[in-house]
């Protein structure tokens, strides 16, 4: 009997880069794969796609490292950058690309001995106030200061993030970050690459196609936006969370199930054990009623999900029997729905699935 296990379809991880690059078709692609390639396997996603992408891109040095580790070749990039100088070292050493969105991580850069030039993007802030400066002076002082030092490659590039692309209520304000990005490439005379787009750029912003795009969540088969799944917008999702009914009970109408009588079943009815909890990464907070595929069928949680098992309400007329296959999400479940009944978004649920449970690939 299987315990739980994220099913990953390598077949999927290719079809969806290669729907990507058909509809950004100009654009290089970078596969975000940071936060272990969204909780899918950060050497295995890079492996399938080493093909695929142009560039991988992570948030942290120690995950760019597992991967030039693992012998991963193609370009990675650093989201955040580095944090101190002896990392710009490395930056160099294993051929990393960095942003560079402070004069804290320019200086950095200025000072290290470093034995060959670092590819640098200049981080501007366009709407989102997380990384890099609004200034236009600040972005050319940390332009001109990289573009002058012997440790920089020539010319500089310019990434900035989207924060309402997928939100159609900002549409204008979304249109305002990139009017406001292509200024500032034009206005500090960016002649390096420029790269802008997200998954929900790459769907809703044909101006965020710029020379390379970001794409996440997509290249994991998983909608960014609230109203669309994965397969709404071509995708195919790549993970699919598993397991098995462990235990199966015979209800009467009234009988009270799990901690704090949570649920209690209002006809007769057969209950199943599904193994696969919290401390598997299913979200507690789903609420009473998340749909549960078992043979075939969605059938409603009952009671609060427990650390390593959940409970879902059979039907009066189940056949059900021990060992067979549960699915929490994947192609037959959208994430993107469990989400929504958890009060989350999708991206969460497939980062936090725990260590503990065990990554099958397939195909
Ligand atoms: C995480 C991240 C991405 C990918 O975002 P998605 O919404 O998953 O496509 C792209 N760029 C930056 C800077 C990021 O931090």
């Amino acid at each position: 009997m299987k315990t739980v296990t994220a099913v990953i379809n390598s077949k999927a991880l290719v079809h969806n880069l290669r729907h990507i690059r058909s509809l950004a078709p100009k654009s290089k692609l970078i596969a975000v794969v940071k936060a272990n390639a969204y909780g899918h396997g950060l050497c295995q996603v890079a492996d399938v796609l080493s093909g695929e992408a142009d560039a991988f891109a992570v948030s942290r040095l120690g995950e760019a490292l597992e991967l030039r580790g693992h012998g991963v070749s193609k370009p990675i990039v650093l989201l955040e950058g580095v944090f101190n100088d002896s990392e710009v070292r490395i930056l160099a050493e294993k051929d990393l690309y960095t942003a560079v969105h402070d004069r804290m991580q320019l200086e950095a850069i200025e000072k290290a001995q470093v034995a060959k030039p670092v590819h640098c993007w200049v981080q501007a802030d366009i709407g989102m106030h997380r990384l890099g400066s609004s200034d236009l002076e600040e972005i050319g002082l940390i332009k001109e200061r990289l573009e002058k030092s012997p440790n920089v490659v020539k010319p500089v590039g310019l990434i900035s993030h989207l924060s309402v692309a997928d939100t159609p209520s900002e549409a204008a304000y979304n249109e305002q970050q990139q009017d406001r990005f292509f200024e500032i490439a034009e206005k500090l005379g960016f002649s390096g690459e420029l790269s802008l787009g997200n998954s929900a750029g790459i769907y809703e912003c044909p101006r965020s196609h710029t020379d390379w795009v970001r794409p996440g969540i997509i290249t994991y088969g998983i909608s960014p936006f609230e109203d669309r799944t994965g397969a709404d917008l071509g995708l195919v999702p790549a993970m699919t969370l598993e397991s098995s009914l462990i235990a199966i009970h015979h209800l009467k109408k009234g009988d009270k199930v799990g901690y704090g009588a949570a649920w209690t079943a209002p006809r007769d009815t057969v209950l199943g054990v599904v193994a696969c909890g919290y401390g598997d990464g299913y979200p507690r907070t789903a609420k009473l009623g998340t749909p549960v595929w078992v043979n075939g069928r969605r059938v409603p949680t009952a009671g609060n999900v427990c650390m390593d098992m959940l409970f879902v309400d059979l039907g009066p007329d189940s056949q059900d029997r021990l060992g067979d296959r549960v699915v929490l999400w994947g192609p037959e479940l959208p994430v993107e729905e469990i989400a929504r009944a958890s009060g989350t978004i999708p991206y969460e649920l497939v980062c936090r699935v725990m260590p503990r449970v065990n990554a099958e690939y397939q195909g």
